[in-house]
């Protein structure tokens, strides 16, 4: 059965979108079933995943809002290897349309009930808010991935979003936990960076992830290839980090199955 891990910041321009991406495309390459999911109506992972957002006859909306079936709304036919639940405008309408619905905060975990068995890991690229779609991934998730680039206030927002999702997960899912906290375009050069990343440490020990995503070009031309960076410059630093990234979520996620065994 599959792992939801949402990747969540309400801070904008942290990564999130480059790494549900690049993580989706990472977990493929080593064989795993993976999912995708583009909560957010900019539709970024959609594009970088290599489909057109305007041309796409169903997205995220209908299977939040309209009940269509998931097979009709799924995408299998993305540059990364993955199947793409996609992201655009129309995901704003939903976002509205929800408002009204019997058990709103649920309408994504219903409708993954039925296929998680058919994946390893299902990945929501959320938006930079706190809306009734991030509430919708965190509610249907089993964990969140936090990316975070290690500046000045990013303690603060930091601390800002734990207490959110603490409380979200009391009233909507008790069993939701922090998968890990991610150092995003990270430049070992910068001091602050470097200061802030050590007091990123002492505040959530082992929950930050030892992989760092460097800063890197290649993971910023990508996208307009439509493409995941191991596809586009497999050498390149970016696609190297998000390879170990996935790695490193493995080896944990074997870590905690021996440890509840
Ligand atoms: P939003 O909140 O708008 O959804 P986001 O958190 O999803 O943003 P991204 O879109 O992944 O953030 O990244 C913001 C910008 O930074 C993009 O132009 C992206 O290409 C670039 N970027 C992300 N990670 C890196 C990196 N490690 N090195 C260089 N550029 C990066
Ligand atoms: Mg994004």
């Amino acid at each position: 059965m599959a792992k939801i891990i949402a990747i969540a910041n309400q801070k904008g321009g942290v990564g999130k979108t480059t790494s549900a991406v690049n993580l989706a495309a990472s977990m493929a390459a080593t064989k795993r079933k993976v999912l995708l999911i583009d909560l957010d109506p900019q539709g970024n992972a959609t594009m970088g995943s290599g489909i057109d957002k305007y041309e796409v006859e169903f997205s995220a909306y209908d299977l939040l809002v309209e009940d269509t079936k998931f097979e009709d709304v799924v995408q299998t036919e993305t540059t990364g290897g993955y199947h793409l639940i996609a992201g655009n405008g129309d995901v704003t309408a939903a976002e509205v349309k929800m408002m009204e619905m019997f058990g709103r905060e649920l309408r994504l975990k219903n409708a993954l009930a039925g296929v998680r068995d058919n994946y390893d890991f299902i990945f929501i690229d959320c938006p930079p808010s706190l809306s009734m779609l991030t509430v919708n991934a965190m509610a249907a998730a089993d964990s969140v991935i936090v990316p975070m680039q290690c500046e000045y206030y990013a303690l603060e927002g930091l601390t800002a979003l734990m207490d959110t999702i603490n409380s979200l997960a009391s009233v909507l899912n008790p069993e939701l936990k922090i998968e890990g906290i991610l150092r995003t375009m990270y430049d070992p050069r910068n001091r602050l960076a470097n200061d802030v990343s050590e007091q990123l440490k002492h505040h959530f020990g082992e929950k930050v992830y030892r992989t760092v995503i460097p800063r890197n070009v290649r993971l910023a031309e990508a996208p307009s290839f439509g493409s995941p960076v191991m596809y586009y410059d497999k050498s390149s630093s970016g696609a190297k980090a998000y390879l170990a990234l996935a790695g490193e979520i493995l080896r944990r996620s074997d870590k905690a199955v021996k440890a509840s065994a």
